[in-house]
């Protein structure tokens, strides 16, 4: 079978459909393919407007159930974007973090190894763990590993993380792609503390909050580690990239050879986008400043706190997380082009515009 976009017969399983990301592409699917959606999740709160849609098939469920993950795998193309990603929880709850993040992808890339369905898994930046202020591109198949002090449960996730990568790439006969994230953000990002979650999300969700809430943005360690900060819409073109180029041949049965994107992991980044959080307080405190009609001067000034207080024991960091982002660029003609500056005010406005009713202050 062919995965092309002028297909019809496809069904996608998207397992954490009801997420950020998953729901940026259920609606990128819905809107380029006639492909059908299977969706798996927690919960859909994000999906209200797609519930209803005869293409869409939803389970609210999760890959604890071997059931459900041998459901999934009976689809062509699985997509498993679930996880705990919450950096607040990889101090305080690392046994689920690491069951999440390799436990139940470990069990559906068993699964899909047998069916024979082509697995496109999200890991993530962090598995190049804690990098240097001074490291440079990071590159998928050839830059070190290296953690913090092993007794720090901030890599808890990460290395459950890179642990799932080796295993999916060690199973005989799985087709996969790894996608390794870089600071995704857009419309739907995280939660709001208090409001439609607990914990510390991450920055950009922070940092609107405090917006919102007339309080300061937390610098933490003095915010000067840097991250590359990336549209969710360029992510999704990102994925229908892959899904043109691994689709008219992943599914070819037997054909024995692994074609370009399979048995790849590709970063996904935007170069051009890199700020330090310092910088991104200052930018984000301006774009709610023009947002809302007011004077920046009104709004209160950032506060540094040290990483251990606000987050907890075990707290560490990547100082910079720069992606190479050639691979991607020679194997798939992709490159990611949103600026920062429109991905933060699509994704304040949206914060803004969603959280502002009242209850969030
Ligand atoms: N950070 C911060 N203030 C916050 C939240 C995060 O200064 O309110 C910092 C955090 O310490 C890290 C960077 O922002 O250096 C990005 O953190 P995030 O949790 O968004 O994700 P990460 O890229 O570390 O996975």
């Amino acid at each position: 079978m062919n995965l092309r976009f002028d297909d019809s017969c496809i069904t996608v399983a998207i397992v954490g459909c009801g997420g950020f990301i998953g729901s940026h592409l259920l609606d990128a699917v819905l809107e380029r393919t006639r492909w059908r959606v299977f969706g798996v999740d927690l919960d859909f709160y994000r999906l209200q407007h797609r519930l209803n849609d005869e293409r869409c098939e939803f389970l609210c469920a999760d890959l604890a159930e071997p059931v459900v993950v041998e459901r999934i795998a009976q689809f062509p193309l699985v997509v498993n974007l679930a996880a705990i990603c919450t950096p607040s929880r990889y101090m305080g709850e690392a046994c689920e973090v690491i069951r999440s993040n390799y436990d139940h992808p470990a069990a559906l890339a068993t699964a899909c190894a047998k069916s024979g369905s082509w697995l496109v898994h999200f890991s993530t930046s962090e598995i190049y763990g804690r990098t240097a202020p001074d490291s440079g591109e990071l590159e998928e198949d050839s830059t070190p590993a290296v953690f913090g002090p092993v007794t720090a449960s901030r890599w808890s996730y990460a290395t459950a993380k890179l642990l799932a990568e080796r295993f999916i790439a060690g199973l005989p006969d799985l087709k996969w792609t790894v996608v390794r994230p870089f600071n995704f953000v857009g419309p739907y990002m995280d939660f709001m503390p208090g409001v439609d979650g607990e914990g510390i999300p991450r920055v950009l969700a922070n940092f609107s909050t405090a917006l919102l809430r007339g309080e300061p943005l937390k610098l933490v360690n003095g915010g000067k580690a840097k991250r590359c900060f990336t549209s969710v819409h360029d992510a999704v073109d990102f994925l229908f990239a892959l899904f043109a180029a691994g689709g008219a041949v992943a599914m070819d049965a037997g054909s024995g050879t692994a074609p370009g994107v399979l048995s790849q992991a590709f970063n996904v980044g935007n170069v051009e986008n890199e700020v330090s959080i310092a910088e991104l307080a200052g930018k984000m405190r301006s774009i709610f400043a023009k947002v809302r009609g007011v004077d920046v001067s009104t709004l209160p000034e950032p506060q540094i706190v040290s990483g251990e207080e606000y987050y907890g024991a075990g707290y560490d960091d990547s100082m910079r997380r720069m992606p190479s982002v050639a691979k991607a660029q020679r194997l798939l003609g992709f490159k990611a082009r949103i600026p920062l500056e429109v991905a933060l005010e699509e994704s304040l406005s949206w914060f803004v515009k969603h959280y502002d009713t009242g209850a969030s202050s």
